[in-house]
């Protein structure tokens, strides 16, 4: 199994290049960049937080418990909210992650149980999409593809260190990082469960607004309010 600083170094490097490559390529525009390199790297550590308490748990849990409030300001605006409500809204959150999603991991997790498997890749990306509600549909599709990246870069790492290169031979680990189910029915259908949930969710949220796709300044001329064309 890769260690915790060969995950965090290896989508901390991917999300700078994510990042680096938006920035560059795309005219993407720059906080966003530094935002989603951030997202990336910190995702690479989320399937270790099936490993009981230690530095991944505590650290991914502190990070999310931190960001996760700020990430969700779109979407506290887009529901009118005061300022005041927002602030309120934001430790709410801040303390259900902190003590409680915590305490829940600690409590129901399998090291190498479904934390480290495809669907909880899809439920990842999915939380992402709606935390990360964006009013330009293609930023927001930017940082669910940042955690996708630092999610499955740690999933591959792991497949990749159960391989024994000095003997040619695959270690009993191997094949437990990206499957499909586990070996536990409950947990195969906690996973699949919580799949179709958030779908049904992400469906039935109202999408903002596409927004010019970064880079390209025609479309955002075009998509300029009328009366500011008139000016
Ligand atoms: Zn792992």
């Amino acid at each position: 199994m890769a260690g915790f600083k060969t995950h965090i170094t290896t989508s901390s490097v991917l999300g700078v290049a994510y990042g680096a490559t938006a920035a560059v390529s795309f005219d993407v525009p720059l906080p966003s960049c530094l935002l989603a390199s951030g997202l990336c790297g910190v995702s690479g550590m989320l399937p270790d937080l099936d490993s009981g308490p230690g530095v991944p748990l505590r650290e991914s849990v502190a990070f999310a418990a931190a960001v996760v409030p700020m990430l969700m300001l779109h979407r506290f605006r887009r529901l009118g909210m005061e300022p005041e409500t927002m602030v309120l809204c934001g430790a709410l959150i801040y303390l259900l992650i902190r003590f409680g999603v915590g305490r829940l991991l600690r409590s129901v997790t399998v090291h190498r149980g479904m934390f480290h498997s495809i669907p909880a890749l899809a439920i990842v990306g999915q939380l992402a999409y709606l935390i990360c509600s964006h009013e330009n549909e293609w930023i927001r599709l930017f940082y669910v593809g940042a955690v996708i990246l630092g999610f499955a870069s740690h999933l591959i790492l792991d497949e990749i260190w159960s391989i024994d290169f000095s003997r040619f031979r695959l270690k009993s680990s191997f094949g437990t990082a990206i499957k499909f189910w586990g070996d536990c029915w409950w947990a195969n259908l906690a996973a699949y469960a919580n799949v179709i949930i958030l779908t049904m969710i992400i469906v039935q949220d109202p999408a903002p607004d596409h927004g010019p796709i970064p880079g390209r300044k025609s479309d955002m001329i075009a998509t300029q309010p009328p009366d500011r064309e008139l000016k």
